[in-house]
């Protein structure tokens, strides 16, 4: 597996591969890596020839300082799960190297994330989409890859960033690979690792909530506010759990809906023990 820190490096190793008629896939990450992550790099060798995957804890997408100082880096075990995931390059460069002129919207430019970006982790993170479509504009030109790999856990992200391809005529295809649980249901974070024994505890109550609702659609409940109420007594209930919210949405341009006639997302946030987490869940009707 080849490491790369420069961007010119990581740029002429892909050309190079493509220019020899291989299709490269980049999986886009944060690092502290885990399974969910290796399920989008077993993804990308599915789709390509050749897979990199890039590690930059993107400073442009925290709106809360404390929560970039916290966010757990661990590059050395984040090397050798992605050699033994069968990567083919890995990216990992500094902020400078990304931001040459630093990233101050206004002053540098920047990219707008559209309406994908609207309520939920828009809303609660003002500024975080914009910061995930200018980076991911950056890395696309520095990579240059034939298809990007995102992964549901992240769903708003992945259609905000669909979006983006599609309005910018980005010239790159988006894959997307499934939310992978633990086994007992908590969706596999690199938060996680910042949850105490009870708080990961508590935090099954999300999962749970998330289940009873899909099973519910399923036998023929159609009402989108009363699925919401059922998941928001469920996880307050346990008292532990601060819900930010839960909300059925179209599961293409997450517009929230009132009756699930088509498939939808029930998409929601909370934070438990201090660590905000994500999760969702594929509604059919
Ligand atoms: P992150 O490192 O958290 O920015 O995530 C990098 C990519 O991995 C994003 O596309 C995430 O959606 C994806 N990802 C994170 N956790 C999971 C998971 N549990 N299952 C599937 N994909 C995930």
């Amino acid at each position: 597996m080849l490491i790369f820190n420069k961007p010119q490096e990581i740029g002429a190793w892909v050309r190079e591969r493509r220019g020899g008629g291989a299709r490269v896939a980049l999986v886009p990450t944060m690092g502290a890596l885990h399974a969910g992550h290796m399920s989008l790099v077993s993804l990308g060798r599915e789709l390509s020839d050749a897979t990199v995957l890039y590690i930059f804890v993107n400073p442009a997408q925290f709106n809360d300082p404390s929560d970039l100082e916290k966010y757990p880096r661990t590059l050395e075990r984040d090397l050798e799960l992605a050699k033994a995931e069968g990567v083919d390059a890995v990216f990992a460069p500094i902020a400078r190297d990304i931001y040459p002129a630093g990233f101050e919207p206004g002053k540098t430019c920047s990219v707008r994330a559209g309406s994908c970006a609207l309520g939920y982790e828009g809303e609660g993170r003002p500024g975080h989409f914009d910061g995930v479509c200018t980076v991911l504009t950056i890395m696309f030109n520095i990579v240059a890859p034939d298809i990007a790999i995102f992964g549901e856990k992240d769903y708003q992200q992945l259609q905000v960033v669909r979006q983006m391809v599609r309005d910018l005529r980005l010239p790159l295809k988006i894959a997307a690979g499934r939310l992978i649980r633990d086994e007992d249901g908590l969706a596999l974070s690199s938060r996680n690792v910042r949850l105490s024994e009870s708080g990961r505890r508590e935090a099954l109550v999300l999962s749970r909530s998330l289940f009873a609702a899909a099973a519910k659609v399923k036998t023929g409940e159609k009402r989108a506010e009363s699925i919401e109420q059922d998941v928001r007594r469920e996880v307050e209930s346990s008292g532990k759990v601060r819900l930010e919210y839960a909300a059925v949405v179209d599961a293409d341009s997450l517009e929230r809906v009132q009756h699930i006639e088509k498939p939808c997302r029930l998409l929601l946030a909370a934070v438990v023990d201090g660590v905000r987490l994500l999760d969702n869940i594929h509604l059919e009707p």
